[in-house]
């Protein structure tokens, strides 16, 4: 959906009254309305012309697959250009409905374990090709149980901070009253340590969470599984790290996903606690999401070993709960499908 400035312009470039515009966001963000037949405010030839000129979607859905369990669901969207972009709604059972968007199509960092970098980088999202896909997910949720998006998540397909002016544009629209009003400390940004970006995100107003995607504490590692690494050095991301924590009292985020016999071992675990220890940060790791890539899941106790070495430095750590896999809609797995290489005829079976 368009902004209220810009349909503001369409009205007064077609004298219209400016007040149809609030009009049209209440109905598609408060009242969760699809489509323009179901608003009735608005009279019936307008309906037609605004179907057509101010879209409440600027892109279609194109499939639509669901989990077994219900509790995920992953869409493919068709932009208007025809390229393609995946997001992820995830219902959990305290109530928590996060909704995991792309910043990007396609990603062109080529971290050696992700899906989504084999695709290469293809072209920015918009701001409104960004909240549109929260937006969508709202209106599902409405209409299927009366509930909304409680939380958002930067961890599709993209950097996020390559795309920083359309990112912080799409968390201006999330958070505003007008839209879809979500808290912005429910919406998190994942980034792989693009450093100006950190920098210029600690003067940024709105108390958005940052992720950091770290997933190896020292540089030579680090590098060996994420070739961004070779142009903002760790001991570079750290320091914008600590200035970006001194700055905004905020917690930051660490994200370490868990590659078998690559980086989850307990010299490693040590290695990270010293790394970031004194900051205010906490640890999330990540088991992996399996894909044709070749790398393998720690598992359930080399994770749960590598936590408690954390906690031993009393970093606080979390295992991510995943959802999705068997829809391959989890974090990295995204991928639009017609880009993928064939998958290898046996796939080893994820271990939590
Ligand atoms: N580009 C950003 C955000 C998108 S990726 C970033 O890298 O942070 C979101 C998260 O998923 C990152 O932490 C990324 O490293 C992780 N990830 C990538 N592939 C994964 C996989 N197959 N399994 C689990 N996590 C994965
Ligand atoms: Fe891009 Fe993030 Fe995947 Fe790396 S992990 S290739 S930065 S999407």
């Amino acid at each position: 959906m368009q902004s209220m400035q810009e349909i503001q312009e369409y009205l007064r470039a077609h004298k219209l009254p400016e007040f149809r515009a609030k009009q049209i966001l209440q109905a598609v963000y408060k009242e969760g309305k699809g489509s323009y037949d179901e608003i009735a405010v608005l009279p019936k030839n307008l309906r037609e012309q605004f179907a057509r000129d101010l879209p409440i979607l600027c892109f279609e859905k194109t499939n639509e697959v669901r989990s077994k369990s219900g509790d995920t669901v992953k869409t493919l969207f068709k932009l208007h250009d025809g390229l393609l972009v995946e997001g992820v709604l995830m219902r959990f059972k305290n109530g928590r409905n996060s909704v995991c968007i792309s910043s990007q199509v396609g990603c062109g960092l080529k971290c050696t374990f992700c899906a989504t970098g084999t695709m290469g980088f293809t072209r920015n999202l918009t701001v409104e090709e960004i909240a549109d896909q929260v937006l969508y997910f709202d209106q599902m949720l409405k209409s299927e149980q009366g509930a909304r998006v409680t939380h958002v998540i930067f961890m599709g397909m993209g950097e996020p901070f390559l795309n920083y002016d359309n990112v912080i544009g799409a968390i201006r629209t999330l958070n505003d009253p007008d839209c879809l009003n979500l808290a912005a400390r429910h919406i998190t940004v994942s980034t792989s340590g693009i450093v100006p970006s950190i920098n210029k995100l600690a003067d940024f107003p709105l108390q958005v969470n940052l992720a950091v995607s770290i997933h190896a504490p020292n540089q030579e590692l680090r590098e060996s599984m994420m070739p961004i690494a070779k142009a903002y050095k760790l001991d570079q991301l750290i320091a914008a790290l600590k200035a970006y924590g001194d700055k905004t009292k905020r917690r930051i985020s660490y994200e370490y996903v868990m590659l078998y016999d690559k980086n989850d071992s307990p010299e490693l675990a040590r290695q990270l606690a010293e790394l970031i220890r004194g900051q205010r940060a906490h640890v999330n790791l990540i088991p992996y999401n399996e894909t044709y890539l070749g790398f393998k899941n720690a598992g359930k106790s080399r994770i749960d070993h590598f936590r408690e070495i954390l906690e031993s430095y009393k970093i606080p750590t979390t295992v991510r709960v995943s959802l999705g896999q068997d829809i391959s809609a989890a974090c990295g797995q995204l991928a639009v499908e017609e880009r993928k290489p064939p998958r290898p005829p046996s796939v080893v079976p994820i271990v939590q």
